[in-house]
């Protein structure tokens, strides 16, 4: 069985940096492939960042079920296809969902077992430093998105596991441990054990 990670973050807290390290040093992991209804930006291609789709096509996958999860964010919808679980499980990986505090809690929902992981600026000067050392918002949408990680932040309690990504190489480290430390679990275990004590 695949272990499910959740990943949120606020905007700006360097989670897709934390997360291309995972993608490149660990072959056991998969990474979801969402449905967007938002417009692809920069380098981004349909089918590889994500499967990018109308509201209408969306609707009507939302309406017949498709969806692990999927919310409305900022304006646009985002949603997880329930087929990724399959993907990853045949692949024999584990899964990483980066998604939204609203799916988060929808999935924890459906799967009991999922790890939600949330990561965190140091702090709001922090954050805005970011937010503006990437100079790609305009003023009142670094405001707003402040404003939003405040409301994120919020809801920190439905997570297992919070990052505070103060300094980058530790958070990379602290991810990799969780995910090393949930596979040891001994609920996900019993094949290795099973085959000691066969050995008996
Ligand atoms: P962006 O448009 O910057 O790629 O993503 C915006 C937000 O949507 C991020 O917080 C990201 O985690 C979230 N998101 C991406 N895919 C999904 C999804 O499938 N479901 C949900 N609930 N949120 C998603």
């Amino acid at each position: 069985m695949s272990i499910l990670f959740v990943i949120s973050a606020p905007s700006g807290t360097g989670k897709s940096t934390i997360l291309r390290d995972a993608r490149r040093t660990d072959p056991q992991l998969a990474f979801s492939r969402s449905y967007t209804t938002r417009a692809p930006r920069g380098p981004e291609r349909d089918g590889v960042d994500y499967h990018f789709t109308t509201k209408e096509d969306f609707e009507r996958r939302a309406a017949a079920g498709e969806f692990l999860e999927f919310a409305n964010v900022f304006g646009n919808y985002y949603g997880t296809h329930q087929s990724e679980i399959e993907r990853a499980a045949a692949a024999g990986c584990d899964l990483v969902m980066d998604i939204d505090v609203q799916g988060a809690r929808q999935l924890q929902k459906r799967v009991v077992d999922a790890v939600l992981i949330f990561v965190l600026p140091p702090d709001r000067t922090e954050l805005e430093r970011r937010l503006r050392a990437r100079s790609q918002d305009q003023p009142e949408v670094i405001e707003r998105r402040l404003r939003e990680a405040k409301a994120e932040t919020t809801q920190y309690d439905i997570y297992d596991y919070i990052l505070i990504n103060d300094e980058l190489d530790a958070a990379v480290a602290d991810l990799r441990s969780i995910i090393r430390a949930e596979r040891l679990r001994r609920k996900r275990m019993e094949g290795p054990v099973q085959r000691v004590l066969g050995s008996f």
